[in-house]
């Protein structure tokens, strides 16, 4: 079990072997601008001697984060433009994002809300905002899920989650609760009974989804975390983003996957990168994550097969954009591509 602080300067980082000391001036800039934070779990698994470690890419800050491009964005996926009142973000009809914190355990370098997030993020619900967001969940009876997320709502105090699901409890439209995290990888010494206990609303289904970018976060620790959500009746799905130097690679994206499952954990969403200020370093183009998306079918399980999808820029929402298997022909005639890539015709010719 890895138990201390987290860094989170510069110096730190230094002293912990995780940057050059000839590199703490120009990291101290980029840690000015995004929070860094790196838990013992994180800076346990990172290989020091490898300088392309796929750990240390998601989570230790880079020079590069301070390069910014035209078509990055502040809130690049709309947050804000749809949300009714602070916390509450209202993007789809039957379900609502409750960000009550905007605090996490570690801070990733390649983050879509990284200008929301950390400490000068912005911060926790007050107790009247947080009230105003529930009275916002209770006269819309059209929410039948609620996502906590923010920041990663694990943070919270068992105690502080419990009083939250109490009073979504007490909301008979709201069936299902889900919770966004990263916690069970980078922090699992918090997954102890009192947060699983805390989690379970009575009446209500609750989910848990993990965010891991790279097999090597599914530890053994991180692995009893998520057996004993799992264990105690939680549904658990995936959510990983596609990352160039961390997972752009047909093998470690179907390790990622394979891994999911055997923990239990169904692989949900493959994200397309966000257009997150100073992220350039991590996009791949649309094209490339196609083909990795595509990489997946055939080679491994359906089971492991997540959805790749663009949260489209703006608020509008998540598209899938994976290549399409399908083409028309017209006259009711199709071209399908399997998974060798031969095409065939559907229905098939002369028969
Ligand atoms: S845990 Fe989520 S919200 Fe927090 S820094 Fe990472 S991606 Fe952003």
């Amino acid at each position: 079990m890895s138990k201390g602080r987290p860094i989170r300067t510069a110096r730190e980082l230094a002293d912990a072997g995780l940057i050059d000391a000839a590199a703490e001036e120009a990291i101290s800039h980029v840690a000015s601008r995004y929070a860094v934070a790196i838990t013992p779990a994180v800076a346990n698994l990172i290989d020091r001697g490898y300088p392309d470690d796929p750990i240390a890419r998601q989570f230790v800050p880079d020079p590069a984060e301070l390069t910014l491009t035209p078509e990055e964005r502040a809130d690049p996926i709309g947050d804000g433009s749809h949300s009714p009142v602070a916390g509450i973000v209202h993007r789809y009809p039957d379900r609502v994002l409750l960000k009550a914190v905007h605090v996490c355990p570690v801070y990733c370098r390649f983050c879509f809300r990284r200008e929301m997030v950390g400490p000068q993020g912005l911060g926790t619900l007050t107790t009247a905002e947080l009230d105003a967001a529930i009275a916002y969940i209770e006269t819309h009876s059209e929410i039948w899920e609620v996502i906590l997320t923010g920041g990663d709502p694990l943070v919270l105090s068992p105690r502080r989650l419990g009083e939250i699901l109490e009073r979504l409890q007490a909301i008979d439209h709201v069936k299902v609760v889900r919770f966004h995290t990263r916690v069970p990888v980078v922090e699992p010494e918090r997954i102890d009974a009192d947060l699983v206990a805390a989690l379970k609303a009575s009446g209500k289904t609750t989910y848990v989804a993990l965010h891991a970018n790279h097999p090597r976060e599914l530890t053994a620790e991180a692995r009893a975390a998520t057996a004993r959500l799992i264990d105690a009746g939680i549904v658990m799905v995936s959510q990983s983003v596609l990352l160039r130097g961390v997972n752009d690679d047909p093998e470690v994206l179907a390790e990622l996957m394979r891994a999911f499952v055997e923990a239990r954990i169904k692989p949900y969403y493959l994200h397309h990168p966000d257009l997150a200020p100073g992220t350039s370093h991590f996009r791949l183009s649309i094209e490339e994550g196609q083909t990795l998306a595509a990489s997946l079918r055939g080679r491994i399980s359906g089971l492991c097969q997540p959805t790749y999808i663009l949260d489209i820029p703006g608020g509008h929402g998540k598209a899938v954009i994976s290549a399409s298997a399908i083409s028309a022909e017209g006259g009711g005639c199709y071209t399908i591509t399997d998974f060798r890539g031969n095409a065939h015709s559907y229905p098939p010719k002369g028969q």
